[in-house]
């Protein structure tokens, strides 16, 4: 797809540039007075969070924003893999797929040896993302990536609307009943930014309180927690523009470095025309921030003008520019409990994205740590909301994903040393240069991280089973479930597994059989699915609640390495009856495709067969033999409220 021939235009890319036009500005509505889950903050961690709660229409989500409307233009742009099947859960990877920029290539630009005030071509090698996952790393405006996000929480049961103009003040617990489920022990008060209201004090009462309002957080604020870490030392311009150049790598991720003016980080974007260039600035000193740094956007075209020499850049447009720098920073927990207590203590407010973490732009952590985040976070606080699960499940939001923002601030770090050539303001003997070869080396050895598809939380009772890795060992506990495509046996459809693994709370049993006849009663394989269907210890049975459909709560497949069986020869709780009609569904077993096994792809061992138990937000939760009832059972106990 191709747009911004004409110039920039932000909104929604199904929409011809001729006539797209900007959101209207939004109505403002009274917030209500009580709501269960309050979200401060509407860029990526926000609705994220908000857009998992749409999809429950027992809760009520209140989600705020001190801007007068959605963003329009820039911030960040990379769109890692794992956030494309985050979207892809959300029903929404298409146009994500459909309108970014593919990230393929990486080149590296050095100063030309033989004529040092020129830059030449070092190498050009492939992104060392590719084949991580089923998708591909994109780029893509942030905020077209939010707009997908809000439209889905409008189109969802809650039909979710984002409530602007409203600017975040302070929040009080209530600790007397902060441990009483039922209660709504946050009261937060805002102010109404537009000019309508302005000054207007409005207060919310929540059950939860998520504070996702980015990296000056007055949220993380009032709850007393604090940032520990670096502060920046480093200014980057960042800049999304249409030019024309005779540059041979601006349609591909450049990195330039040129000998005596610095360097550039050029990202193509999508549409064909648009490029981001990050332009290295001077250091900051201490205690000053990047806007102290006066410079215009002409300044910077300027300056990446002269690191291109020979090559020439003609701006016709800079369609958004900042200075943007941010040291690696870390918050000392992230929720309202205090640091060494128990998960016998119920957290009520929250911080994710960059309120709790922020690092460089360079990366393109910000936005695909940040979504994670609360993508994490949304399924458990639904599931506790519901009684469905204990509320000792929202400690594990800190565990998990602090851990993850501890390998990102590391990370960054290292990035940011490879990234700088000129000295720091505080440690002004630095020459260094950029080492191009040191960068590649660094994007391979990162690469999961980077894309997202190796983060893997600690063992805990809901990542458990490390034992059986052996069963599987290409689903990793703890990782996400690496999606691997099979065959639909009812209608010999190509399925990926991992996409049935949608962002709706409910968890997964992929039951991968061994080589047994699986229609032979007395099999390992029948066996399970009967105990599943009807024992008074099955998952299934104990946490469905009454009249519910069989795959309400835990929503099971069978997969197969013979492609010979009909859905009639199998167990009926494989092929179950739901709805009002009692409509059996056809599309919960598979079959190997026999030209790409998933066996061998995943390493599932043939004789025996596993199950593989994978969470609502993707993630592998537990490997367990298709014999181990027990162990199934006692898995889903710990944490899950009986329904009957
Ligand atoms: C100016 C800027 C430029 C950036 N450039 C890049 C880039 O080039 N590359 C890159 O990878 N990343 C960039 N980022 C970072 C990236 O956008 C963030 O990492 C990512 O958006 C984090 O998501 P988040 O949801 O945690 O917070 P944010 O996206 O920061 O969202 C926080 C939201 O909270 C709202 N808010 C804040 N305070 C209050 C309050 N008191 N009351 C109500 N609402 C409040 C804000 O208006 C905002 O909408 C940039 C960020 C900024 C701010």
């Amino acid at each position: 797809m191709q747009y911004h021939l004409n110039g920039f235009k932000p909104g929604n890319y199904q929409v011809p540039d001729a006539v797209r036009k900007p959101y209207p500005t939004p109505l403002i509505e009274d917030l209500p007075s009580d709501v269960d889950v309050l979200i401060v903050g509407t860029g990526p961690a926000g609705l994220t969070m908000a857009r998992q709660m749409a999809e429950f229409a027992d809760i009520r989500t209140c989600i705020v924003d001190m801007a007068a409307g959605p963003l329009l233009f820039g911030r960040a742009d990379g769109i890692s893999c794992r956030t494309i099947e985050i979207m892809e859960a959300f029903n929404s990877s298409e146009m994500v797929v459909k309108e970014t920029y593919q990230l393929k290539q990486n080149t590296f630009w050095e100063p030309d040896p033989s004529n040092p005030s020129h830059i030449r071509r070092k190498e050009k090698i492939a992104d060392a993302r590719a084949g991580l996952s089923e998708f591909t790393h994109g780029i893509v405006n942030q905020a077209r990536l939010h707009e997908l996000l809000t439209t889905g929480m409008e189109n969802s049961v809650a039909n979710l609307r984002p409530h602007y103009s409203r600017e975040f003040i302070d929040l009080e617990i209530d600790e007397s009943l902060s441990q009483d489920m039922g209660a709504h022990p946050i009261t937060a008060t805002f102010k109404r930014t537009d000019s309508a209201g302005e000054g207007k004090i409005e207060t919310v009462k929540a059950r939860f309180i998520v504070g996702c309002d980015g990296g000056r957080s007055g949220v993380r604020k009032s709850l007393g927690i604090t940032l520990e870490g670096d502060s920046a030392n480093k200014a980057w311009g960042v800049m999304d523009i249409l030019l024309n150049t005779d540059f041979p790598d601006i349609r591909v991720k450049s990195f330039i470095q040129s000998k005596d003016h610095g360097a550039v980080m050029t990202i193509p974007r999508e549409g064909g025309y648009l490029i981001r260039f990050y332009v290295e600035m001077d250091s900051i000193k201490k205690d000053k921030r990047a806007t102290d740094i006066k410079v215009t956007e002409q300044d910077l075209i300027a300056k990446a003008q002269q690191i291109f020499h020979p090559y020439t850049l003609d701006v016709k447009e800079v369609a958004w520019w900042s200075i943007y720098s941010v040291g690696q920073r870390l918050a000392d927990r992230f929720d309202n409990r205090p640091s060494d207590c128990t998960d016998k203590v119920i957290p009520r407010a929250f911080v994710a994205g960059d309120a709790c973490h922020t690092h460089s732009p360079k990366g393109g952590w910000g936005l695909n740590t940040s979504l994670p985040d609360t993508f994490n976070l949304g399924w458990k606080m639904a599931a506790v909301l519901q009684g469905r699960s204990h509320p000792k499940l929202l400690a594990t939001y800190s565990t998990e994903r602090r851990k993850v923002a501890n390998q990102l601030i590391n990370a960054d770090r290292e990035l940011s040393k490879l990234v700088a050539t000129r000295p720091t303001a505080d440690d002004a003997s630095e020459q260094a240069r950029i080492d191009t070869a040191e960068i590649e080396a660094f994007m391979k050895r990162q690469s999961g991280f980077v894309a997202g598809t190796s983060i893997e939380y600690f063992p805990s009772y809901i990542c458990t089973g490390q034992d059986h890795q052996h069963l599987a060992t290409g689903f990793k506990i703890g990782q996400r479930f690496h999606s691997v495509e099979a065959t639909r046996l009812c209608d010999g459809r190509s399925q990926h597994l991992g996409h049935l693994v949608k962002a709706d709370g409910r968890w997964r049993l992929f039951i991968f059989a061994g080589n047994e006849d699986p229609i032979d009663q007395s099999s390992a394989f029948y066996q399970c699915v009967d105990f599943l269907a009807h024992a008074p210890a099955s998952p299934t049975v104990k946490y469905t609640a009454k009249g519910a459909d069989a795959d309400a709560c835990i929503d099971t497949y069978a997969v197969f390495q013979r492609q010979d069986l009909s859905m009639p020869d199998l167990h009926n709780f494989l092929w179950p009856a739901k709805g009002k009609y009692g409509l059996r569904d056809y599309e919960k077993v598979f079959h190997t495709p026999p030209e790409n096994d998933l066996y061998d792809l995943r390493g599932i061992d043939r004789k025996q067969g596993c199950i593989v138990v994978v969470r609502p937000d993707q993630h592998v939760a537990n490997i367990v033999p298709v014999k181990a009832h027990q162990e199934l059972a006692a898995f889903f106990d710990n944490f899950m409220i009986a329904q009957s």
